[in-house]
């Protein structure tokens, strides 16, 4: 691989890091490789261990995150694959509003009696600080999904650690473009890139970046035996989605700001919630569960769907599935702000609102 200047901005590493050698006739980019086996005596060895596509998306969101990154199967791959860190028993404190997969796999293991959790309101430090003691592992998502508060990851972090607890930070919507989890005191680092950083609605990828040997010894030791391994393909257009990402957030994080901005003060929405970065809103809309059901589907542009982070505009009314926190309002409604142009986007909402 061609050794970069970790100096660089992030922008600079996203399009530099992962190519290979600069040699005479290298390709520019490391080659999809389809392989079960390798020829034995080297690093390798066998699919399930190693793959040239893997290592070359790994190398580049490692560079963007400051750490060593492993590829999984998908987000709640790699979500698994660190809460198998928690040894048995262990307390696990976790934002009580989250992904609701997180939730899920922590709830599971509570119940099988591998650990316990406790929730918390991850925006209030304090209370985080307080549950961290005795905990094994603080759990930080942050903006939150879907009610978009924020955690101070470097509080939370310096209180974490003097408990003797390890931190993590789901840092799917953030991206390494907005948000570094290590540079700001976590130990790991956990993405979807299913979504930014895959960035096009057709991968399904997970990674989770750590700040120190023994836990990418860990992780990797995990995904080697239990075999939630990335396919190659899909780790190779994550890392072309990746090229990209500094510049489609960008641009879909002013369009955003913009639409924050036209439905600020719109008569038929409760509350716009909005943490002042990236490219998820979420809407309130007012007549709670039946106005939104209502409203999505009234577009012609945007698009009723799950997930987010695509050069799409997507949204979809959250309650819509039985998992998502009671407290979150039948009415709300995620917006994933794609790229396409802002007023289309506004025009497009503001029509199917009335
Ligand atoms: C989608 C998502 C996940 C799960 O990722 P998959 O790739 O769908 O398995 C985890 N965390 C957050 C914040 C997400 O949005």
């Amino acid at each position: 691989m061609h050794e970069q200047n970790p100096a660089f901005h992030p922008e600079t590493l996203a399009i530099i890091a992962g190519r290979p050698a600069r040699d005479v006739d290298e390709p520019l980019n490391v080659p999809l490789t389809l392989a079960s086996t390798y020829v034995a005596g080297g690093e390798r060895e066998y699919g399930r261990y190693a793959n040239p596509s893997w290592t070359a998306f790994e190398d580049a969101l490692g560079a963007l995150e400051g750490g060593r990154c492993l590829s999984f199967a998908s987000g709640l791959a790699a979500i698994s694959a660190v809460l198998d860190l928690v040894e048995p028993g262990g307390v696990v404190v976790a934002p009580r509003r989250s992904y609701t997969g997180t939730v899920l796999q922590l709830d599971d293991r509570a119940r099988e009696g591998r650990l316990s959790v406790v929730y918390v309101d991850i925006a209030d430090t304090a209370a985080v600080a307080e549950a961290s003691v005795g905990a094994a592992m603080v759990w930080i998502e942050s903006p939150t999904n879907p009610a978009l508060e924020l955690a101070d990851i470097p509080a939370i972090s310096e209180a974490a650690h003097a408990a003797g607890a390890i931190v993590v930070v789901d840092n799917t919507f953030a991206t390494p473009v907005l948000q570094r989890p290590l540079e700001l005191g976590a130990d790991i680092s956990v993405h979807s890139a299913t979504k930014y950083i895959a960035g096009h609605s057709d991968v399904l990828l997970g990674a989770v970046i750590t700040a120190t040997d023994a836990h990418h010894d860990a992780v990797l030791g995990r995904r080697s035996l239990y075999g939630a391994i990335p396919s190659p393909l899909e780790a190779f257009l994550a890392l072309r989605g990746l090229r990209t990402l500094s510049v489609r957030l960008e641009r879909a994080q002013a369009s955003a700001q913009e639409l924050v901005r036209r439905l600020a003060d719109h008569p038929q929405l409760d509350e716009v919630r909005y943490p002042g970065f990236g490219a998820i809103i979420s809407i309130v809309v007012k007549g709670g569960a039946d106005a939104a059901d209502a409203l999505v589907p009234r577009t012609s542009l945007w698009l009723h769907a799950t997930s987010l982070g695509g050069v799409e505009s997507t949204f979809e009314r959250r309650r819509r599935w039985a998992a998502e926190h009671e407290t979150i309002p039948e009415g709300l409604v995620r917006l994933s702000v794609g790229l396409e142009h802002v007023d289309d986007l506004y025009d497009d909402l503001a029509a199917a609102l009335g």
